[in-house]
């Protein structure tokens, strides 16, 4: 042990310190408690022995004294004194010191003081290595070895508070996989877990040596860019994040491929705290997913102004069907060669007191995101084919009720069941119905469930529609395996087909590709003549669109109706 020794009599000094080294230690003798002082600043000892009678500055000050320096580190203390009474023993202790040796001593009775406060000390040592390693493991995700949430949160504390204080920029990255659950479904949560181990070693290789990187979420990580020297940097790390993890994995023999969607806030920004950090991010990197997955997006006021909107229609929402903010609008399909009537397809509307008009383009997703979309699919279904049997569509021949259908609603338990009961009442033939799902619905969902549902419900009668075929990316050989009978063509082609070849060259290979496939197809959006032209003389069979007929009211699609009957 390395013993600092305090005695202002040189008598005593050599006696004791002779004493110590004898026993083993290094002895730092100094003659008074100022010396004590300067020698603890600087050697730090194991164990510190004070004369309590000293000139200038007593043993008792020195004590309070070197407590003060270095309050963390507990480094014990022993009193020597001549006379030792009960008052001065408290005194002692209350400075900060540990025990007491009274002169004159022996060098049993010495030794066995420091032994017992080695003992102490090293118990103390102890707890300390153990609470360094519980500190750790409790900042250290198990499965991906990078840090956890919780240091994640001291971290980015840290380094906010060092950008406010040197008034440099940081930048928090929040990495989300997308649709890792595909990953998790396909081929099981091992694979999964070893996705994630591997995306953390790629994402520790694009980072710099004081990046913090932590794993915050399920697949969510976040990177924490300290002092960043201009706001280019953060944009060029996201892209070869992006880059390294859309490369392919080799896992267990299977063969994975994943991208990534990034939010990038800075520190500090405009209106930017530490408390709603996380959450520009968070918004930034919805916005990437919404923006179509594998990119990266930068938080900014205008982000946040739409995060709110969309907050309030999310509420607003939860109050449309029981406020009869619903309702359905119809529009007429026709064959195009004779311009008849051969089907209708429901069309949700959304009219708010204060947004107005809403269209289903924005309101469905977030149904679908809140979980609302199950019941409001519910209300269109029994809507709509309560509708259908008000007009008697029953007594017309080969006519198509086509509803949209969202994934989400499909994959609900309930859903069978309610299109079995809804069919019951209404008594509406199942095969006058056509299910419309959109063609990115259909290639995303490759689990069993989706496609067994997709079964039972075409044996139940009801055919099925691609939905915007064009805009997704279709495997012929999974259009092949499922029970499809008709392909909308999307509008955008449409709406193109005059001006632009690439889409009129389009919109012929659809037409084709459906006829080859023994399907139905029906052109979407068609707003002009010569659009209308073009589809007839390529074979198009079926079309809606404004040109031929916009979405009706329920008043005016009855009267619409009336009219066909009465020349029928
Ligand atoms: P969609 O199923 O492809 O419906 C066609 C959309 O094109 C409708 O927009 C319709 O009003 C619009 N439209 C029809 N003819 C023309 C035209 O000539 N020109 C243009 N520019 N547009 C035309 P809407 O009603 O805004 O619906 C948008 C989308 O929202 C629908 O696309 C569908 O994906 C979804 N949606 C609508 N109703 C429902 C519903 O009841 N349930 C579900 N799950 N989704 C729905
Ligand atoms: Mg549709
Ligand atoms: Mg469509």
């Amino acid at each position: 042990m390395d013993i600092l020794l305090a005695d202002d009599s040189k008598t005593n000094l050599i006696l004791t310190a002779a004493a110590l080294t004898k026993l083993g230690h290094r002895v730092i003798p100094v003659n008074s408690g100022e010396k004590a002082i300067e020698a603890f600043q600087k050697q730090r000892p194991d164990l510190i022995i004070l004369d309590v009678l000293m000139e200038g500055m007593n043993g008792f000050e020195c004590a309070k004294e070197l407590r003060q320096i270095d309050p963390d580190n507990w480094i014990p203390i022993i009193f020597l004194s001549a006379s030792v009474d009960d008052n001065s023993i408290s005194q002692g202790i209350d400075a900060g010191g540990d025990d007491y040796l009274t002169k004159p001593f022996s060098e049993i009775t010495l030794a066995a003081k420091i032994k017992a406060m080695q003992r102490i000390s090293d118990m103390r040592q102890k707890l300390f290595e153990t609470t360094q390693k519980l500190y750790l493991q409790s900042s250290i995700d198990s499965l991906t070895g990078v840090y956890n949430r919780f240091q994640f949160d001291r971290t980015l504390k840290e380094v906010t508070a060092a950008a406010d204080r040197y008034q440099h920029t940081s930048a928090l990255l929040f990495v989300d996989l997308d649709n890792f659950k595909n990953v998790n479904d396909s081929f099981g949560h091992h694979i999964g877990d070893l996705l994630l181990i591997a995306v953390a070693t790629r994402l520790k290789l694009c980072i710099r040596a004081n990046d913090f990187l932590a794993r915050i979420g399920g697949d969510e990580f976040a990177i924490i860019l300290n002092q960043i020297e201009d706001n280019e940097t953060a944009g060029m790390m996201a892209k070869k994040i992006i880059e390294s993890i859309s490369m392919s994995y080799d896992l267990e023999n299977h063969h994975v491929r994943i991208g990534a969607s990034i939010g990038i806030a800075y520190y500090p920004q405009k209106n930017t705290t530490l408390q709603n950090l996380v959450q520009n991010a968070d918004i930034a990197m919805y916005h990437a997913k919404a923006l179509g997955r594998n990119n990266h997006q930068y938080y900014s006021e205008e982000l946040y102004d739409r995060y709110q909107k969309k907050i309030s229609l999310e509420h607003a929402l939860k109050f449309a069907m029981e406020r009869k903010e619903l309702s359905l609008n119809y529009q007429p399909i026709f064959d195009l060669a004779s311009k008849k009537i051969v089907g209708v397809e429901a069309l949700l509307c959304w009219e708010h007191p204060t947004f107005g008009n809403v269209s289903p383009n924005i309101f469905v997703p977030i149904a679908e995101e809140t979980g609302l979309i199950s019941s409001i699919g519910n209300w269109i279904f029994a809507t709509a084919c309560r509708q259908a049997e008000k007009w008697g569509l029953n007594n017309f021949k080969k006519f198509k009720f086509a509803i949209n259908l969202s994934s989400r609603q499909l994959l609900h338990e309930d859903f069978l069941p309610f299109i079995v009961d809804v069919l019951e009442t209404t008594h509406l033939k199942p095969e006058m119905l056509v299910l419309e799902l959109t063609e990115s619905t259909v290639m995303s969902y490759t689990t069993g469930p989706f496609v067994s549902m997709i079964k039972k419900i075409n044996d139940l009668g009801p055919s099925i529609a691609i939905d915007d075929f064009g805009t997704g990316y279709s495997s012929l050989t999974r259009l092949k395996h499922l029970p499809i009978n008709t392909l909308k063509i999307d509008q955008t082609f449409v709406q193109d087909i005059v001006d632009n070849p690439d889409a009129s060259i389009i919109v012929c290979c659809l037409i084709a590709l459906g006829k080859n496939l023994g399907l139905n197809v029906i052109a979407e959006g068609i707003e002009t003549e010569k659009q209308y032209e073009f589809l007839l003389k390529n074979n198009c069979p079926q079309g809606q669109g404004y040109f031929l007929s916009k979405p009706l009211t329920t008043e005016q699609m009855t009267i619409f109706l009336k009219k066909i009957n009465e020349k029928v």
